[in-house]
């Protein structure tokens, strides 16, 4: 038995295929590369059973992961995030079988732990010393953090806009950090032109192959604690829309490997309503988006104009019979509240969107009536905590308190 499956890269749109043990960054032809796994060797060797043996993290998958040593494996106990159910929520929506995958419970706040976990452990494992990374916040935080674990230094560039916690995170773990006034595309034309002129490692999204294979764990960890029997639909909040592709990568290996029952859930891509790209793909029938102008939405985790993967987003989404939705700011920010009213979840503004997008897709009838829904709750709300503002009365020491009706 092997500790990684793992066989080699190969690009979506041209085929070309390459060696996972050098280091690759896009196809030749420009589109990002994916991580193949020889599924036929590992269906006759690996049962699911083994897992029951395993620690509660990530890595338990590790025979679906590329690190092919468990040496070079950085990690900070990220992964196997709760799955919990919200009988509240889902009967006020109408979803009486509702689930949130917590993701704020992860090292640095966010899923983007994952996906910085194997990134950074298989750019170890390819002996990289230093890389550089455009970012909205949340990435930033978790590579400076898992970069600074493994010994490789990094490079940072965000908006000046982008929330203030992740810069400090980038900050506190040593990383070069610097503001762009800008998107995060302008801080992605600042990191390639540095890349072209250093040979740094280049760690943008999907300009490596391997932040998608620690995203893929959710769906990998929400197969197995359903057991194995697979929901009817995923809800996830898109942004360069990595989540969403590895959980559609997740499930089709899952499937070729004999490990789920029933079908593929539906996936929805849920992106803001003054950033919604995907959305506006999807409605035209496009297998491909348009640069956003003018993105603005307070889930900052969501603003981007244009993403590199948005043709996979849009093939995950056609292929399982999905959608794209866009929601406001001002539902974003009263889903937000509901969910933490009224089941004691303080959220981030991400996944209180997809929330929204749940309500609106029942109250609209697609999904339909005794439906099984996962929402992905991206990060904690604790990371946004500004959005949320409170004035309480101040009282005397010799005060005393009002009753309450
Ligand atoms: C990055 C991020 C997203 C979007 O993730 P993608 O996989 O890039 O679409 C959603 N929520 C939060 C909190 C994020 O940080
Ligand atoms: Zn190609």
């Amino acid at each position: 038995m092997s500790f990684s499956y793992v066989s080699h890269l190969y690009c979506p749109k041209c085929e070309r295929t390459y060696d996972v043990d050098q280091i690759h960054q896009l196809c030749e032809c420009g589109s990002p590369l994916l991580v193949a796994y020889d599924l036929e060797a590992m269906r006759q060797k690996v049962k699911r059973d083994v897992l029951r043996e395993r620690e509660a993290n990530l890595w338990r998958y590790h025979e679906l992961l590329p690190v092919k040593h468990p040496e070079h494996i950085v990690s900070l106990g990220e992964g196997m995030t709760p799955l919990v159910p919200m009988p509240r929520l889902g009967r006020e929506i109408g979803i009486e079988a509702l689930y949130m995958k917590d993701e704020g419970v992860i090292p640095t706040g966010t899923f983007k732990a994952r996906g910085a976990a194997v990134g950074i452990s298989k750019a170890k494992e390819l002996g990289v010393k230093q890389l550089a990374m455009p970012t909205n916040g949340n990435a930033g935080a978790a590579w400076s953090l898992y970069a600074a674990r493994a010994g490789i230094q990094a490079t940072v560039v965000m908006p000046v806009e982008a929330p203030e916690l992740t810069r400090k995170e980038c900050a506190i773990a040593g990383a070069e950090l610097y503001f762009v006034n800008g998107l995060i595309s302008d801080a992605g034309q600042i990191v390639a032109k540095a890349i072209r002129e250093y040979g740094w490692y280049d760690a943008s999204t999907l300009k490596e192959p391997y932040r998608i294979e620690g995203k893929k764990t959710m769906g990998l960890e929400i197969a197995e604690q359903f057991s194995w029997q697979l929901p009817d639909v995923i809800l996830y909040p898109t942004g360069g829309g990595v989540g969403l592709i590895g959980i559609y990568k997740a499930i089709k290996e899952l499937q070729a490997l004999g490990w789920v029952d029933g079908r593929m859930p539906r996936l929805v891509a849920v992106q803001a309503e003054h950033c919604a790209p995907i959305v506006k793909a999807w409605k035209e029938k496009k297998r491909e988006s348009e640069f956003w102008p003018n993105a603005h939405t307070v889930a900052f985790g969501i603003n981007v104009p244009k993403a590199l993967g948005d043709f996979l987003v849009l093939e995950a989404v056609y292929e399982t019979n999905g959608c794209a939705i866009a929601i406001s700011d001002e539902a974003i920010l009263a889903q937000q509240q509901m969910v933490a009213k009224l089941e004691g979840a303080f959220i981030c503004p991400e996944g209180a969107a997809a929330f929204a997008a749940a309500r609106t897709l029942r109250e609209s009838g697609w999904i339909r009536d005794g439906e099984k829904v996962v929402v992905l709750n991206t990060g904690t709300g604790l990371k946004y905590a500004d959005l949320v503002q409170v004035v309480p009365p101040v009282l005397e020491p010799e005060d005393s308190l009002p009753m309450r009706e």
